[in-house]
């Protein structure tokens, strides 16, 4: 149960791709959670669409068992999803047919005062037909909400693309771009820790803080999606969106008021601020892996995808810099990677150690003060201070968590809320604070565009690592060289 559930006004939301992983894995789980905890008005409609022949029952069972297998027996209350299973119908439709369209219109129709939502799960290449579909059958209505998600582009120039075929169909203030880390609560939290305490702004700049970094590892390696990955690569998947996301967060001045486009316009500025990374200065600040092989069962990543002259990294490391009064001099460290240590996301800020220490001359030397804002696994905050350790022989010191875990206090049967739950519930409120706005996607482009032209004009092949381990050498090699140390990579 989640805390405070104040109930959304009725809605039809169609996935289109229905039957697809992101809807059975994510959509239909955090829609159910939501309808449990009374957030969903009783006349609310879910349809499925896909190209997949097959009625509402079949796809009400699919959904079912896809339900018994990503949510826990006990959220799994037999009147809440009986409930659920009602809201669903099924349309097989291929969207690249325009003759498939009529039945889409009349299921809609039926409640014509319902606010629409349309959400994506299909490939990109269909984002554009789509939403020119929706139009050309007049489904695309003030009241109507499109829901896409990345990859939004694969450069600057498709992302500029995207934007305008949205565009030219929907206004902005329709169209949500879901980057799902923006939904998890340790990074709303991130901002009311900044923005609703009066502690942590003052420190908040380059006179305390002595770098920022940024860490998504992944323990797993691309599996079965590796003809798509190897068309992407790190710095596709995890750093244009999730990764330069966070970092704007961070980084960004405090908005005027917690609204929407102050907000992005915020995290705009930031974008806008990040120091271009191009020609060789890749090579010192950018480091590409590619894992290796490990015994037969353990295909390295050019076997998984298939390609053996494959340049696509599954490991990157990227000193982002920005170019502003409050940043200017330190360093925010980003990564990413497959197969690494453990699976962990977290942001740690790093602060600069005290002018002076009086205890200079301590066995245990004093440690820098660590603000770590976990995103997985365990989402919370822990604030890593110095103090004495307790005894009446000597005086050392120790560095000690101050744990700011978001369940304390909360009851027994309270849960992390996915981050699909609250993002979901936004579209239907109208709210796109967040969301990603079309500008800030093609401001992140920007910085990224350079950085893979100059890693293809380089000619050079990514380093290999070890599955398992913490990534390339030349990684723990360009923090070196800034006198500094990767955090560890552990849960
Ligand atoms: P998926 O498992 O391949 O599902 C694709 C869905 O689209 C299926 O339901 C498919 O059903 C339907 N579809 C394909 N062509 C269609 C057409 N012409 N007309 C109507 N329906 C069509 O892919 P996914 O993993 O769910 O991902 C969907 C999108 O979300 C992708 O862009 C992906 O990058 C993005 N995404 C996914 C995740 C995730 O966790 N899976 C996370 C972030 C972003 P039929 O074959 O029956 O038509």
């Amino acid at each position: 149960m989640s805390s405070m559930v104040i109930p959304v006004d009725p809605f039809d939301l169609v996935i289109f791709g229905g039957t697809g992983d992101l809807a059975m894995r994510k959509l239909l789980p955090a829609l159910f959670r939501r309808d449990a905890d009374g957030q969903i008005p009783a006349t609310a409609r879910i349809l499925g669409l896909a190209r997949t022949d097959q009625d509402t029952e079949s796809f009400k069972a699919e959904a079912r068992a896809a339900l018994h297998k990503h949510v826990a027996v006990d959220e799994l209350d037999s009147i809440a999803l009986e409930r659920f299973i009602e809201r669903l119908s099924y349309l097989h439709i291929d969207v690249t047919d325009a003759r498939a369209w009529g039945e889409l219109v009349s299921y809609l129709n039926e409640r014509p005062e319902h606010i629409r939502v349309y959400y994506l799960a299909v490939g990109p290449a269909l984002f554009g037909p789509i939403a020119q579909g929706l139009a050309q059958v007049g489904l695309a209505t003030t009241k109507a909400r499109l829901v896409v998600e990345k990859p939004l582009g694969h450069d600057l120039a498709s992302a500029m693309t995207l934007n305008r075929e949205l565009s030219s169909v929907f206004n902005e203030k329709s169209i949500y771009r879901i980057d799902h880390y923006l939904g998890k609560e340790t990074v709303q939290n991130l901002m009311a820790l900044r923005f609703a305490n009066a502690l942590f702004e003052p420190l908040w700049n380059a006179n305390r803080i002595d770098h920022v970094q940024i860490t998504a590892s992944e323990s797993l390696g691309v599996g079965t999606r590796g003809s798509y990955y190897d068309t992407a690569g790190a710095i596709r998947d995890m750093v244009q969106n999730h990764l330069v996301q966070l970092l704007c967060l961070l980084a960004m001045e405090p908005p005027y008021k917690f609204d929407a486009d102050a907000l992005r316009d915020e995290k705009l500025k930031v974008l806008r601020s990040l120091r271009p990374i191009t020609g060789r200065n890749v090579l010192t600040n950018t480091v590409r892996g590619q894992y290796l092989a490990h015994g037969p069962d353990a295909p390295s990543y050019l076997q998984e995808v298939g390609n053996p002259d494959s340049k696509t990294e599954s490991y990157v490391a990227i000193k982002a810099e920005i170019d502003n009064w409050r940043w200017s001099g330190v360093p925010f460290y980003l990564r990413t990677g497959k197969k690494l240590r453990a699976q962990m996301t977290e942001i740690a800020v790093v602060f600069k150690e005290p002018a002076h220490s009086v205890f200079g001359d301590l066995e245990t030397p004093s440690m820098p003060n660590v603000l770590s804002i976990r995103l997985q696994p365990d989402e919370g905050l822990q604030l890593v201070i110095m103090t004495k350790d307790p005894g009446p022989g000597g005086f050392r010191l120790r560095a000690i968590p101050l744990d700011m875990t978001f369940a304390e206090g909360r009851g027994s049967n309270w849960r992390m809320p996915d981050a699909y739950e609250r993002l979901l519930m936004d579209v239907v409120r109208g709210n796109q604070t967040l969301f990603m706005r079309g500008d800030e996607v093609e401001a992140a482009w920007r910085w990224i565009d350079p950085i893979i032209e100059a890693w293809e004009a380089s000619g050079l092949r990514p380093e290999g690592y070890d599955p398992g381990s913490r990534g390339p050498i030349a990684a723990v090699e360009m923090m070196a060289r800034d006198g500094r140390r990767w955090r560890e990579i552990e849960v």
